[in-house]
């Protein structure tokens, strides 16, 4: 336990995701008056989940806002795979076209595989493509996925360098947990992941200077199982009951009982969720700069 104050403790994800989309803002107006180059996201919508519907929407709105292009394209519940891959097709060759996102869940007649094999690899924003996960188990420049993108850009922010520092991540899903390992490896941590098969999950959290929980197990992380002074970033988006009625949103980590162990903590929500969307503005404009060799702005 520390006297640090709570306040100082928390890792405010929402306000880094404000300031980082602002500078996206001012380096599309950079490319825009320099280059005459406005990047472009095209979303894709197939049926009509409500959550899908609304995070289809508020990636446009974050878009059109930061001064880049926003294309949507919604395609029925019904829609065969042959369509879905012929829009892809056709975005794969339109040039004002820098970045294509097919939201997910996709309905059962669709193999989610087979679409993101389909999207250019140099357009994959969503970072999904195996060209991009094996470009960032190798170290090579990738578009990497947007919301383990905005894990390392957070914990970059509070701690500087990572290198030499001990970080588990728990979860191994090929969106959050293994990119994330490839991206904590990349950046010099000594990484271990964990899952639901891992023996002792408490003695090997308690190794951590940096604590990744992404699971989606409400309040799964303890307080003891984190050592003290580490840094903890809750990847976990989890509904849950709350007395006299309504629901509430946590993360995987009981957030009460790490805040006094931890030197850092992501709070659900306002930690990474905002992060999600802000990273696929910044890997829009990534991939409408390395199209066109343009050197990359610094966000
Ligand atoms: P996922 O595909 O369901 O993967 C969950 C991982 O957690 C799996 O590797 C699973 O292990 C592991 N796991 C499950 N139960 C466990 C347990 N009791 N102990 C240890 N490990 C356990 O989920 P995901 O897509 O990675 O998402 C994880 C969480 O992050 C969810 O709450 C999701 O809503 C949230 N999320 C948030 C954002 C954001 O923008 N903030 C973005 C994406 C996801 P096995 O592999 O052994 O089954």
């Amino acid at each position: 336990m520390d006297s640090k104050p709570s306040d100082s403790k928390i890792i405010d994800g929402k306000a880094f995701a404000d300031g980082l989309r602002q500078r996206i803002a001012v380096a599309a107006a950079s490319l825009r008056a320099t280059h005459g180059l406005v990047p472009g996201l095209a979303v894709v919508l197939v049926g009509d989940d409500p959550a899908s519907q609304v995070y289809v929407r508020n990636k446009g709105k974050a878009t059109v806002a930061a001064g880049l292009v926003s294309v949507e394209h919604r395609l029925a519940a019904t829609a065969s795979q042959g369509d879905l891959l012929a829009l892809i097709g056709t975005l794969n060759c339109d040039p004002a076209i820098h970045g294509i996102l097919v939201q997910l869940p996709l309905p059962a007649q669709i193999d989610p595989t087979r679409v993101i094999e389909a999207i250019d690899p140099a357009k994959d924003v969503d970072g999904l493509h195996v060209v991009n996960i094996g470009r960032l188990w190798a170290g090579i420049p990738a578009l990497a996925p947007c919301t383990p993108l905005g894990c390392v850009l957070l914990l970059k922010d509070r701690l500087g360098d990572l290198t030499g520092a001990s970080a588990v991540v728990i979860g191994r899903s090929n969106l959050v947990g293994k990119p994330l390992a490839a991206m904590l490896l990349a950046e010099g941590c000594t990484v271990s992941v964990g899952h639901s098969k891992t023996r002792d999950l408490p003695a090997l959290s308690r190794g951590a200077d940096i604590l990744v929980a992404a699971v989606g197990r409400p309040g799964l992380v303890r307080g003891g199982w984190i050592k003290p002074g580490a840094t903890v970033i809750d990847v976990g988006i989890n509904r849950v009951p709350v007395e006299g009625g309504g629901t509430r949103l946590v993360g995987d980590v009981a957030f009460d009982e790490a805040l006094p162990v931890v030197d850092g903590i992501t709070p659900v929500p306002g930690g990474v969720g905002p992060m999600t969307i802000a990273c696929l503005l910044r890997n829009t404009v990534t991939a409408a700069c390395r199209s066109h060799g343009i050197e990359m702005p610094s966000f």
